[in-house]
């Protein structure tokens, strides 16, 4: 392990209580709780997630942290667990222990829930989103307990249900019911290891095209709402998505539109008088979602506004939301840089592309960070594999962060 003490002192880690922790991290054991976790199906719907949740709270409760699940549903409850001075500052771990579903298993190669240790990856739905974030975060929990060192603070390890869903169960209730209310929040998912500092916000829009219905061999009797929604698609390509690939930002991708869902036609010889699309609008820090809104609802008027007995309505999508940042040089991000310098991991700051339980905390105003193990692009699809090694260093990333965060002081 790279003893790095300028670094970590730096960020307030003790020298001393970093090698401590560290130890205290045993790679064997890690592994296989992952392992564990993963044969353990909690697939979401229909999201039951006791035994995940008995299963991250029993080592936990061991080694001397205080445990209680809460929540709103009997089969989604999410563990609460916390160790060290309740009168210091609160950092919070949080991840989810539900997964989505497997899909057909011809197109695995590991059996989704089988939890193969092969060229040192462990393989099966949820390894990576979001089970290696879980076992990390228990992890970096059990050797913060047992190393022995002094906290300054208290850390809460909230593994939660209902993230594949809407997060209404889990950590939508954590936040709105003042379960846990943390100074600080990492929230575990797919991020290689790198601190993201936000999430993209979302705009979704459902474009309607309407027009007049007539018979499919007299087509010129109506007004042909599919066809007029191919204009409003054309200019949406060529008008919209080079506008938001302009719109760059320099933690985050670029921000984004892709049309994924199409809705039209009744019968083979009906002229369609309805049409509709889905738009799936990612948004960079700095956009708002009904200036996104009125944007698309201008280009697809434009479109549609030549052709006779046509017009278009634009609906937002019901939840809509800006951005999420955290502060660069904010104790919360510079703790978990720290933490990546000191093991020689990357100190680049970047956003995460997709949704997260974080939106939730992030609302309610606690500075949150998303960091974890695996890559986003594994998630959701067969043969989804999180690296040993990258299980690993977040597992000892987290410990160093909550070190800086609520590690005793000199
Ligand atoms: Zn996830």
């Amino acid at each position: 392990m790279p003893g790095k003490g300028p670094v970590g002192e730096q960020v307030g880690i003790r020298e001393e209580d970093a090698r401590q922790v560290l130890a205290a991290i045993d790679p064997e054991e890690t592994v296989e709780f992952l392992r564990g976790l993963v044969r353990i199906p909690s697939v979401n719907p229909e999201g039951d997630v006791r035994d995940a949740i008995a299963y991250c709270m029993k080592p936990l409760a061991a080694a001397g942290f205080g445990c209680r699940t809460v929540g709103i549903e009997e089969t989604k409850p999410n563990l609460v667990a916390e160790f060290g001075q309740a009168n210091g500052p609160t950092l919070c771990f949080n991840a989810h222990v539900d997964v989505v579903p497997t899909g057909a298993e011809s197109a695995w190669t590991h059996p989704p829930f089988g939890a193969d240790l092969a060229d040192g990856r462990v393989y099966g739905r949820g390894a990576g989103d979001d089970k290696a974030s879980v076992t990390a975060q228990v992890m970096a929990g059990l050797a913060l307990a047992r190393s022995g060192v002094t906290l300054g603070g208290r850390l809460v390890v909230n593994e939660v249900a209902d993230e594949e869903t809407n997060g209404t169960a889990g950590a939508k209730f954590i936040v709105e019911s003042g379960e846990v209310r943390p100074d600080f929040v990492i929230v575990g998912e797919q991020t290689l290891n790198r601190v993201c500092v936000g999430e993209k916000g979302t705009a979704g829009a459902t474009i309607t095209t309407f027009g007049r219905a007539a018979h499919g061999a007299l087509p010129w009797e109506g007004a042909n709402a599919i066809e007029a929604m191919g204009r409003v698609v054309a200019a949406l390509q060529d008008e919209l998505w080079p506008r938001l690939e302009a719109r760059t930002h320099p933690f985050f991708h670029h921000s984004s539109g892709s049309i994924n869902m199409v809705q039209g036609g009744v019968k083979s010889n009906v002229v369609p008088d309805r049409c509709s699309v889905y738009v799936d609008r990612r948004l960079v820090p700095g956009e708002d979602p009904a200036e996104t809104q009125a944007e698309i609802e201008e280009i697809a008027r434009l479109a549609v506004a030549g052709i006779a007995g046509t017009r278009v309505e634009v609906q937002a999508a019901p939840e809509v939301r800006p951005a999420t940042m955290s502060e660069p040089d904010s104790p919360l991000v510079r703790a978990m840089i720290g933490a990546n310098q000191y093991l020689g991991l990357s100190a680049e700051l970047t956003g995460f592309s997709m949704a997260s339980d974080g939106r939730f905390f992030a609302a309610a105003g606690y500075p949150t960070i998303i960091y974890g193990p695996g890559d986003p692009r594994l998630a959701h699809v067969p043969d989804e594999w999180v690296g040993v090694d990258e299980l690993l260093e977040a597992t000892r990333a987290y410990a160093l962060a909550a070190l800086a965060l609520i590690g005793g002081h000199d």
